[in-house]
Formats: C-alpha cells, sequence, structure tokens
C-alpha cells in the first residue's frame, strides 16, 4: 500500500520515502495564494517525472495569523512539534505580532529548530528586469548563521534596572568611557561562539565541494568586532582546515607568502584553483557589498554573521530581480531539520488580488526537492520557471518593467508552469 510515511534519519542520512508527509505552513497575507499556486506546480511536478510511484502527501500547519484566530497563539506547540516529527517543511511568509513581547514567529522557529544555515541561492534567470548591466554574472549561494550575532534578541531598554546593572558591570571593567552617553543609551547583546560559527562555515565549505564551486568567502566586520565577527573570521579558518587538501586558504597562502615570497604563494594559488581546490578566503562586509557589484564573478559561496547576512542576501536577490523571485531554507545539517521559504513578507496590501510572485516559494520547493533527492522535480521545475520567464509570461511585478511582457495572475502563472512541464 502507498501509505504516506514521516521521512527519517539514518546513520546521519535523511531517508525518503516514495510518499513522504511534508507539512506547509501557508502563511498570513498572500501566503495562501501564492502556497496554492506552487502546490500546483509541485504536484505536477512528481506526477511528470515519477507518475503514481511517489507522491508528496502535504500536511497543513497552522502558524501566524491563522493560528492566531483559531487557538490564540502565533505559534502552537503542535506545529513546533510536528514540524520536528517530520523534519522537512516548506511555509509561506508569516506576519510577525506587533506589540511587547512578541518574537518573530520566523526567528522563534530558527532558533527553537536550531536551523543553523540560512541557506539563499541568488541566480540570474535570463529576461528577468534586473538594475544592474550584467546580472547574469551574479551566482552565488548566501550561507547566513542563523541561530546567534545581534539576533539573540538581547536587547536592553535605555534607564532600565537591565541598563543600570549592565553598566554598572562595565564600570568595573573601566569600559565606561568608551559610551558616549551611557544615562540613556539601550544596549543589544551580540553573542558569536567558536561552534557556531564552525558549523556555520563547515556546511558552506561542504556545500561548495558537493556542488564543484570554486570560491567560500567569510564575509564579516573583524577590523571593528575583533572579538566577535574577528572571531568568526578565525573560527571559519579552523573549520576550513579541517577540509585538509580540498581547500586551499587565505591563511595557507600567508605562510607560503612568508616562507618563499608572494610569487610563489600566487603559484600555489594557481595550481590549487587547477586541481579543483576550493579557494577560501575572507572579506570586510562593506567590502563586500561593493566588490559583490563591481564583480560578482568573484564570489560563489558566501559565508557570514545573521545581520550581514540579512542584509547581504536582500541586496544580491535585488541584483537578480528582488526578493519575489529569491528562495531561502533554514537547515540544520546534523539532524537534517529543514524548513524551505518564501524569502519576501505578507505583502498584506496585496491579499486576495491573486496578482504576486509565487516564484520565491516555488524555487523554495525546487531547494527542498534537490533536499529530498529529487533532483529530477527540482530541474523540471528550474527548466520550467527559466522558460517562462525567457518568454516574458510573468506576473505584475516583472510585467511592469517589461513591455512587451504577457501578464498573468498568481495562479495563471502557475498553470503556464504546469502547461511548459
Ligand atoms: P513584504 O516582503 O511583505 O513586502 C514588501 C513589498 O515587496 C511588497 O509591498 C511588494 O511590493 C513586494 N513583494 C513582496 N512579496 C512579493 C511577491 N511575492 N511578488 C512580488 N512582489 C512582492 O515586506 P513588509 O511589507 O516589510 O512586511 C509585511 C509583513 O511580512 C510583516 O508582518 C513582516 O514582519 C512579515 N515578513 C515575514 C517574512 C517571513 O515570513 N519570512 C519575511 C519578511 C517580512
Amino acid at each position: 500500500m502507498n501509505e504516506p510515511e514521516k521521512l527519517t534519519v539514518t546513520a546521519g542520512k535523511l531517508q525518503v520515502p516514495a510518499f513522504p508527509i511534508i507539512p506547509f505552513i501557508a502563511g498570513d497575507g498572500i501566503g495562501p495564494e501564492i502556497w496554492s499556486a506552487a502546490r500546483s506546480v509541485f504536484d505536477k511536478a512528481v506526477r511528470q517525472v515519477y507518475g503514481s510511484s511517489r507522491k508528496i502527501s502535504w500536511q497543513r500547519l497552522l502558524a501566524g495569523e491563522a493560528a492566531f484566530k483559531q487557538t490564540g497563539e502565533w505559534l502552537p506547540q503542535a506545529t513546533v512539534q510536528s514540524l520536528k516529527e517530520h523534519l522537512v517543511a516548506i511555509k509561506g511568509p508569516l506576519t510577525t505580532p506587533i506589540g511587547k513581547g512578541h518574537r518573530s514567529i520566523n526567528v522563534t522557529l530558527r532558533q527553537d529548530l536550531d536551523l543553523y544555515a540560512c541557506v539563499r541561492p541568488v541566480n540570474y534567470f535570463k529576461g528577468v528586469p534586473s538594475p544592474v548591466k550584467f546580472p547574469e554574472k551574479v551566482a552565488m549561494t548566501v550561507f547566513r548563521e542563523n541561530t546567534e550575532d545581534i539576533y539573540a534578541g538581547i536587547d536592553f531598554a535605555a534607564g532600565t534596572a537591565a541598563a543600570d546593572e549592565l553598566l554598572a558591570f562595565l564600570t568595573k571593567q573601566h569600559e565606561l568611557g568608551k559610551i558616549r552617553f551611557p544615562a540613556s543609551s539601550a544596549f543589544a547583546i551580540k553573542p558569536v561562539s567558536s561552534q557556531g560559527s564552525k558549523r556555520l562555515v563547515k556546511a558552506a565549505i561542504q556545500y561548495a565541494v558537493d556542488h564543484h564551486l570554486p570560491r567560500v568567502t567569510l564575509v564579516h566586520k573583524g577590523n571593528i568586532m575583533k572579538k566577535t565577527e574577528g572571531g568568526f573570521k578565525k573560527w571559519g579558518y579552523e573549520a576550513a582546515a579541517e577540509f585538509g587538501d580540498q581547500v586551499f586558504t587565505a591563511e595557507d597562502f600567508k605562510k607560503i607568502e612568508q616562507q618563499t615570497g608572494q610569487a610563489a604563494a600566487e603559484q600555489a594559488q594557481t595550481a590549487a584553483e587547477k586541481e579543483g581546490k576550493i579557494i577560501v578566503n575572507d572579506l570586510i562586509t562593506d567590502n563586500f557589498f561593493q566588490q559583490s557589484l563591481l564583480h560578482p564573478e568573484n564570489f560563489s559561496v558566501i559565508a557570514t554573521l545573521n545581520l550581514n547576512g540579512d542584509y547581504i542576501s536582500d541586496a544580491l536577490a535585488a541584483q537578480v530581480g528582488g526578493i519575489g523571485i529569491s528562495p531561502g531554507a533554514n537547515i540544520n545539517y546534523q539532524s537534517k531539520q529543514a524548513i524551505f521559504e518564501a524569502t519576501h513578507g505578507t505583502a498584506p496590501q496585496f491579499t486576495g488580488q491573486n496578482k504576486l510572485n509565487p516564484t520565491s516559494l516555488i524555487l523554495s520547493g525546487v531547494m527542498m526537492f534537490e533536499y529530498l533527492g529529487w533532483q529530477p522535480v527540482a530541474d523540471l521545475i528550474t527548466q520550467a520557471v527559466r522558460e517562462a520567464l525567457l518568454k516574458q509570461h510573468v506576473t505584475c511585478d516583472f510585467a511592469q518593467q517589461l513591455p512587451n511582457a504577457v501578464e498573468l495572475t498568481t495562479s495563471g502563472f502557475a498553470d503556464y508552469l504546469i502547461s511548459l512541464m
């Protein structure tokens, strides 16, 4: 019988049955519209590739406004439990509740499930309107650390007892002189650990190994935040060293340069590149922003901290057509727990209009099928998206910028993709 089954992990490997149960959170605002469009594309692609021998059994989970209306909770415990049990899930955008004491549901999920790597591939599809001259040079995957940094949410308002205690502590540490206006300052804590940094950098390098990508760049602001972001860089290189012969790092380069001079170091790097070793280097964040616009072809995998990664992934996405088309995933490569998600928000002003672009969620699904090992399904969907965009059959966000485009609705775009499969 074709009974739906849960995914499992055996000997550190994800086991995917032919009829897996995959939970989904449709999301708030435009979420249900883009989810229903994306789901129809996913189901058609699986049918097309595997006939009746494989099928996803979608299981609806409640979160966000829909959950709040039904249960009084924004993120019911039953949802978190089910996500844990089923390992892999997909979601649309969720409203961040406004008001005291509410954490973003997305941040909560990432932290509660320890989804430490936020993975955002940024690739250009021919035909998509872009603000840069050579968007086709952008082909990067960002690995953003997802559980630490200033996103830990340890924030003390100015004038509170906690802020006063912190000031007392800083006085003892002889650091008070560094604070311009102590009495009216709010404070936030930025935890960055060796464990957190290393597991993220290892995931990024492993991704480069698996996908035969030439370069991993550690992006940090270690020149200013020497212990935290500088720590990320130091631990990142330590993590890289564990890959032995598979990598050639900027530290290897430095060592050779000190021992035998710059020409020898350059030769060694060229030889390493020829042998297919991954070049691991690092860049200060502000310089990265500049370089990624001027020479995007120099980058393939980016490993960075939480806040840098937040800015970087949206800035890179803008180069290739914006958030309506950029996919994302939150992954723990040890437990195999993963949530694939649209990277944009709920766009509440467009709710119910069947207008916006479902591609971000559809391409997040492509990432999910790759993660499940159903590569032919991922390829079929990518090919349909590529063809639709090339033929300029697009939703309003792109149609506004393309004079000859055929404007489609959210569901119309999904139907068009299906017709191309
Ligand atoms: P947003 O991403 O919802 O919308 C900003 C603008 O981007 C929209 O007005 C629209 O012009 C464009 N846009 C968004 N999605 C699009 C799509 N699929 N196709 C085409 N254009 C699209 O950002 P916001 O207005 O700042 O946030 C609205 C709500 O979403 C807030 O509650 C916020 O907390 C939440 N949010 C959730 C997530 C998430 O769940 N991952 C991410 C960001 C924001």
